[in-house]
């Protein structure tokens, strides 16, 4: 085992970077410990201050650089903030995407036994300000509501006001609303007391559209000075369309509460994905970076390869967006999704759009394809893309019963894919093509897509 009795924290040492982590932070040994030291590059030197020593792994801080990675970029910012919502912003933007083309080798080679030649990871066009959608947390600083971003591992504000990797728009928005809040006093959410009213400012913005969603998520359904602050709102961010107040009186780190209600507007923004239009309310999934789900989508839909008779199971649909892709080169889709708002924003936005061959209902993924699984249903093609934590292993043995003739699977977390890639082999499937794709820029995501096809042999 890894021995750190020697080392002492708050210790100078100066080591060479020899691998990352999965989140990007450098990683250097003495003997075999390791010691992980966020903002390092491999190859570099560098002298640390320790700052944690743990039984199996240590954590440093990087007092001086000796000697730089030609990966090393000017780092577009170095305050703590950043630290938790942009990890990578140090490496050139090429290092991020080989970083992120070698994570995906290894969680498959670790969690599959797979040794996969992985192409390289598909480029966004831009690495900040892509971001769609923001959801800030608020907190009182010198007896002002401030909006920034939590500190790494802590729930301690930093104020922040250009988020680098948010739609600049957005940002805007977000000084707006708070200077809005501020002018009537309003307390921001405490959460020792459980007290205060704001919890958190959402901000969603169409990319195509333009269009403007702002949530304010409160405590109780108490809103001090609601009137004014809508009048205040609408006249100053002319793009709104939907100011919605939700309301979260639990002692939770969850953003949204159960209940809400539209204060000016209605509960929808529109954008569009591939010439489509969407309707998107607050409590539905749309991906965040709109560009990149263009070719995302463009990807699953190259991989599924329909020739327009097929039947497709679209699973954790959302609020149908890649269904309606699908559907343009299938014979009919069946989207299934959890959220009941995302289901009828999916049935209003395949009528709008004018698709009839897609078709959708609300359920858990896993039960809903034992049932029909069980029912006999028939399905060429099906196209998964589950949160984190992957595909339950009911959902597998359905879907691999089902014998379709390709599995799509999209994730955003490579680990479990990889994982679920190892059942599936118990129904003959195999990997046949895999395209890891780049949605996040400066962080340490990776999307990942692979096709699943029965072995010949
Ligand atoms: N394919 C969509 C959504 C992907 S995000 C898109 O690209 O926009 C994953 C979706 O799965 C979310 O909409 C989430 O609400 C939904 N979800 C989470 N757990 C689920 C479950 N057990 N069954 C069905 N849907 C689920």
């Amino acid at each position: 085992m890894a021995q750190s009795n020697h080392l002492k924290v708050d210790q100078m040492l100066t080591l060479t970077i020899d691998d990352l982590s999965r989140e990007g932070q450098g990683i250097a040994h003495v003997d075999s410990y390791p010691i992980f030291i966020p903002q390092a590059l491999p190859g570099e030197k560098i002298q640390i201050r320790l700052t944690l020593l743990g039984q199996h792994i240590g954590h440093g801080r990087i007092i001086k650089i000796l000697k730089e990675s030609p990966n090393r970029t000017k780092n577009i910012m170095d305050s703590q903030a950043f630290m938790s919502t942009i990890p990578l912003s140090h490496m050139t933007y090429d290092a991020q995407l080989k970083f992120k083309q070698s994570q995906v080798h290894r969680v498959f080679y670790k969690n599959a036994g797979l040794d996969l030649d992985i192409p390289p990871v598909t480029p966004a066009d831009e690495i900040t300000g892509y971001r769609n959608k923001a959801q800030i947390p608020v907190q009182m600083i010198d007896d002002l509501l401030t909006t920034g971003i939590f500190k790494r591992g802590s729930h301690q504000l930093i104020p922040v006001e250009d988020f680098i990797i948010q739609d600049p728009k957005i940002d805007q928005i977000i000084i707006t609303v708070r200077d809005i809040l501020r002018k009537y006093e309003l307390m921001a959410y405490d959460e020792e007391n459980h007290s205060g009213d704001i919890r958190h400012i959402i901000v969603r913005r169409g990319h195509y559209t333009g269009e403007v969603m702002i949530v304010l998520v409160t405590r109780t359904f108490s809103l001090p000075h609601r009137q004014e602050i809508i009048n205040e709102l609408s006249a100053a961010v002319p793009e709104l369309v939907a100011l919605i107040q939700n309301i979260n009186s639990g002692r939770t780190n969850t953003i949204l509460g159960s209940q809400a209600m539209v204060l000016f507007g209605q509960d929808a923004y529109t954008d569009r994905i591939n010439n489509h239009e969407f309707k998107i309310s607050h409590r539905s999934f749309f991906q965040v970076n709109t560009m990149q789900t263009e070719k995302l989508y463009q990807i699953a839909v190259d991989f599924a390869d329909l020739n327009g008779h097929e039947t497709v199971v679209d699973a954790y649909c959302g609020i149908g967006t890649l269904s309606l892709s699908l559907a343009e080169k299938a014979g009919e889709v069946y989207g299934v999704e959890i959220i009941s708002e995302a289901i009828r924003n999916a049935e209003e936005n395949a009528k709008h759009n004018q698709i009839a061959n897609a078709h959708f209902e609300v359920g858990a993924a896993e039960e809903w394809l034992v049932k029909k699984q069980k029912s006999g249903m028939k399905v060429d093609v099906i196209v998964v893309d589950p949160p984190r934590k992957g595909l339950a292993p009911s959902f597998i043995k359905a879907a691999g019963l089902m014998q379709p003739e390709k599995i799509v699977y999209v994730s955003c977390n490579p680990a479990t894919q990889a994982r679920d890639v190892q059942l599936f082999k118990n129904y003959n499937y195999q990997i046949t093509k895999i395209q890891p794709v780049d949605m996040f820029p400066q962080t340490s995501h990776v999307e990942n897509i692979i096709l699943l096809e029965k072995s010949k042999f």
